[in-house]
């Protein structure tokens, strides 16, 4: 049974995972960044060992799934924009040493990448790209069955691949990554951009509500969508032609909404990738549910001490 943590800007939360990566508890609660490290980790400790309690189990492993950067070597928090402060901060060996078990951490889109290639849609897909969309733009790569590294243990950061570099400024200081053409609060500024002043939507207007208005028909929200099939088109074809994967799985809350999208994606792909097999490379949608976090969480620690397929243990 492996403990799994999900550390996200506005909440934590753990699970208890079995070996074939079913949750059998889990528990959560808001990370409340600016109450400092410290306080976190022991609500952290606290609900592992309730989750661990009602799964009825010893926890033999933790893993952790976090929002980077995050150093999966020494363990330490990076400069993580939802947390600055947590910089240097150590939770692999924290945990370690108050389970006394061993611990692995992973960039949480890595942790995805690895669960959906072991018990979810990307399995057995040797050159696996699991690509999430939300607030951001994050992806894992899969190679062999391993987790692709960047020298030093980087992850790399596809989300900021240049579509456009006369595009919106992104958060990384440049311009016109895909997450900054492609992200969710990207439809949002776009279509703020667009509207007239009296549209009536337009308070409190998200990447989740213009789907829906979307698929209701509305106009403007249509063609933001449309848009934003085509900028998420873009990266990917970028991603087939790089790569020639086997497989592109996709997960994150606007890919919650696929069905506006995958057509207009499916066409940009193949308009541009003419110099790879791209029909090889199967488009399919993340399969873990609601639970993939914790799941991934989990497989980070397979990943990192099991056999190199992540079996045996
Ligand atoms: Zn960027």
């Amino acid at each position: 049974m492996i403990g799994a943590v999900d550390i996200g800007g506005t909440k934590i939360a753990v699970g208890a995972v079995d070996n074939q990566g079913r949750v059998l508890a889990r528990a959560e609660c808001l990370t409340f960044p600016e109450r400092g490290y410290r306080e976190a980790f022991e609500r952290t400790e606290k609900l592992l060992r309730e989750v661990a309690k009602s799964a009825g189990a010893e926890l033999t492993g933790i893993g952790i799934g976090s929002t980077g950067p995050v150093d999966a070597f020494s363990g330490e928090f990076g400069n993580v924009t939802f947390f600055p402060a947590w910089q240097g901060e150590n939770p692999v060996s924290d945990l370690a040493r108050s389970f006394g078990v061993r611990v692995a951490i992973e960039n949480d889109a890595d942790s995805s990448a690895l669960a959906e290639y072991a018990w979810g849609a990307g399995k057995n897909k040797e050159r696996l790209i699991y690509v999430t969309v939300g607030t951001g733009i994050g992806a894992g790569i899969i190679l062999d069955g391993r987790l692709y590294r960047g020298v030093k243990g980087a992850h790399p950061e596809l989300g900021h691949h240049v579509i456009d570099a006369t595009g919106p400024l992104c958060d990384c200081g440049f311009h016109g990554c895909w997450e900054s053409l492609a992200a969710g609060p990207a439809m949002v500024s776009w279509l703020k951009g667009q509207v007239p002043v009296d549209y009536p939507y337009r308070e409190g207007l998200t990447a989740k509500r213009i789907c829906e208005l979307a698929f209701s028909g509305e106009q403007w929200a249509r063609r933001a969508a449309d848009r934003e099939a085509h900028y998420l088109g873009l990266g990917l074809a970028n991603l087939v032609t790089t790569f020639a994967p086997d497989a592109i799985v996709l997960g994150g809350s606007v890919m919650k909404s696929a069905v506006l999208f995958l057509e207009e994606i499916r066409r940009v792909i193949c308009r541009c990738c003419r110099l790879v097999p791209w029909s090889q490379a199967e488009l399919t949608l993340a399969s873990l549910g609601d639970d993939a976090n914790l799941i991934g969480a989990a497989r980070v620690w397979h990943h990192r001490f099991a056999d190199a397929r992540g079996n045996g243990v």
